[in-house]
């Protein structure tokens, strides 16, 4: 069989799934951005004499951050004009939209049983052959694909973008046991030479690689800064400019991919590893916990470790 991606979805348009999105556009392949039906009217819509079954309102939220898209700083990686590639669809009205794409990735919240329920959801509108694949951060992908058919498992895989997808080099590409490995080899060339990413095929096991890595290094820190009374502007500067990064790999990172994807993402290992030792490490510190009840979730809630970030 030889794959071919002319068009491909996006299923939540959230700061991955419109980053991805984005990154797809700026290569040439239109994109149809899924996102939910929202349950409530905003004030402007309830002034414009707006009701929910009016398509600008159903379609809001994948459409509100198309245009975050547009206010993102210039860069070589991407391209506005591009954004146009991109459609605002909706989950309940939109979905045989599905059956004209070769690729339809998942980037919902990072909920096992929210994915299955896209998964199920999807999978009646998915052509023959397309390829789905999930930007879990670490949930096993087996999991997430149990009861759809034979014929889906065989297509679908992880493809695990880092945050932002167009400045990040980084593809990790998860393969299950079902996965065939037509499509495992599609990916990884798909990725390197039309996305231009850096591809690394990683194990189905608890945050793959390089969250497992990266998700213990930052709970260690975190640790060490309270025992040795660190403040978050010291941990921000040694992780980050003074050593020649440009942005810091610590607190500001965390703004950016998000607490509540963060918290997420600590559970699920903890919950999938069975070292009683390695299970403490990835215990959210209650700060942070007190911080997502909050809604000090980062930059996309405008409210993180900084405030304007
Ligand atoms: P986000 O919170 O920014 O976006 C999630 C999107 O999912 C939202 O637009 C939301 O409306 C939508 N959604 C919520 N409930 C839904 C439902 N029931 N059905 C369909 N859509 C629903 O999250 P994000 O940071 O973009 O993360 C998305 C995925 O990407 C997660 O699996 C996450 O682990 C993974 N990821 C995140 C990062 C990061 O740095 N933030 C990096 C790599 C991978």
């Amino acid at each position: 069989m030889a794959y071919r991606i002319n068009k491909a979805a996006v299923i939540g348009s959230g700061v991955m799934g419109a980053g991805i999105a984005a990154h797809l556009a700026n290569v040439g392949i239109p994109v149809y951005m899924f996102d939910i039906v929202p349950q409530s009217l905003t004030e402007e819509e309830q002034q414009k004499g707006l009701t929910l079954e009016d398509r600008a309102v159903r379609n809001r939220i994948a459409e509100e951050n198309r245009q975050k898209l547009l206010k993102q700083k210039p860069s070589p990686l991407f391209d506005k004009r591009r954004i146009d590639l991109i459609t605002a669809c909706n989950l309940e009205d939109d979905l045989d939209k599905l059956k004209e794409v070769d690729w339809i990735v998942e980037v919902v919240v990072e909920r096992l049983d929210v994915k299955r329920e896209v998964l199920a959801k999807i999978e009646p509108y998915r052509k023959e052959n397309a390829i789905v694949s999930t930007n879990t951060s670490g949930i096993s992908v087996e999991a997430m694909s149990e009861g759809r058919s034979e014929e889906f498992r065989r297509h679908f895989l992880g493809t695990h973008f880092f945050n932002p997808p167009r400045y990040l080099k980084l593809l990790e590409v998860i393969p299950t046991a079902k996965t065939d490995s037509e499509v495992v080899q599609f990916m990884k060339d798909f990725g390197e030479k039309v996305l231009g990413k850096g591809v690394v095929l990683a194990k189905d096991t608890p945050n793959f690689i390089a969250n497992r890595i990266g998700c213990y290094g930052l709970m260690v820190t975190v640790e060490e800064m309270m025992k040795g009374g660190y403040s978050v502007g010291e941990v921000d500067s040694v992780t980050g400019p003074v050593i020649g990064r440009p942005k810091s790999a610590t607190f500001r990172t965390l703004d950016v991919v998000g607490l509540d994807t963060f918290a997420h993402v600590a559970h699920n290992v903890r919950e999938n590893v069975s070292d009683p030792a390695e299970q403490e490490v990835f215990r959210l510190p209650d700060f942070m916990a007190q911080m997502v009840e909050k809604g000090w979730i980062g930059a996309k809630a405008g409210q993180g470790f900084f405030k304007k970030v």
